[in-house]
């Protein structure tokens, strides 16, 4: 029988077409951007980040080649980075272009965003001006629920509904700003401001303990990122707002960042570095 070599968990596999190869795996779930499928070891999951690209609750669709392998490797860098500094995450390892390793976590059914600067959703609720930058880092919380458009709900909801307990919401308080703080500087050191983001958190057990982890993927689809100079926008706003190339955008922040040569062009197969 015929092997293609592949580096990858699954070690020496039968020659096929890449969708061959996923449809034998077990598929987990498959969300707007992303699919998991079950892991090589029980606790692991496989997340492929798709080129799938969706805006107002999947009202606006496109397919934009590359913008996967663009967020496989942003997610990466940030993710390791937050280990690197003690925050806790669900990465394991990248697995190649469009896949990594991540430890299986129970979801809790919240988006935590945290807001530096006035935009999106907050500057229409309350009438701000895009831009203005807040009194200190705001933390909102939505429930992950598409049919309801994911709603803002408040920390008596989450406490009543039992989404979360109080001592989750402390925990989650203290790792969306210790993220933030990292993401900010992160940002900030390569001439990008950061002005809101989103992150998911999930629950894993250690024996008899259980702890909060960060989880999902970080990444310019789930952040807001704008040049410091210019306030030319590098996220998902430019696929929202029809401002241009998305790939160009993310791009140009791997490339800032130093995990895209520089001299990388926006194309639909980005070199990686390593
Ligand atoms: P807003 O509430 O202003 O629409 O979004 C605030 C921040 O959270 C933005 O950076 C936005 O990209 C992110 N965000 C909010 N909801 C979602 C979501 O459902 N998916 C993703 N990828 N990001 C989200």
């Amino acid at each position: 029988m015929n092997y293609i070599k592949r580096k990858s968990i699954w070690g020496r596999i039968p020659i096929g077409k890449g969708s061959d190869i996923m449809a034998r795996r077990k598929k987990i779930y498959e969300g707007k951007a992303k699919t998991l499928y079950e892991g090589p070891e029980p606790g692991t999951i496989v997340q492929y980040f798709k080129d799938d690209t969706t805006a107002f609750n999947a009202e606006k669709k496109a397919v934009i080649e590359g913008k996967g392998v663009l967020n496989n490797i942003l997610s990466e860098y940030f993710m390791v980075g937050l280990g690197n500094i003690g925050v806790p995450t669900h990465f394991m390892k990248r697995l190649n272009m469009r896949e990594q390793l991540v430890r299986q976590v129970e979801i809790i059914p919240l988006e935590v965003i945290v807001r530096n600067y006035a935009a999106g959703s907050m500057a229409k609720r309350l009438g701000l001006e895009e831009g203005m930058q807040l009194p200190r880092p705001i933390v909102e919380y939505c429930l992950k629920d598409d049919k309801l458009g994911d709603p803002l709900v408040t920390e008596e909801h989450i406490a009543a509904f039992g989404w979360a307990s109080q001592q989750d919401l402390d925990d989650m308080l203290s790792l969306a700003l210790r993220v933030n703080d990292f993401l900010a500087g992160v940002m900030y050191g390569v001439g990008i401001k950061l002005i809101d983001f989103k992150i998911e958190i999930g629950r894993v057990y250690d024996g008899d303990f259980q702890r909060l982890i960060v989880a999902d993927e970080i990444s310019p689809d789930s952040c807001r990122l704008w040049d410091i100079e210019t306030g030319q926008k590098l996220d998902k706003d430019v696929f929202r707002r029809d401002l241009g190339s998305l790939t160009d955008a993310y791009t140009e922040v791997a490339k800032r960042l130093g995990v895209l040569p520089k001299g990388a062009t926006p194309m639909a197969r980005p070199t990686l570095i390593n």
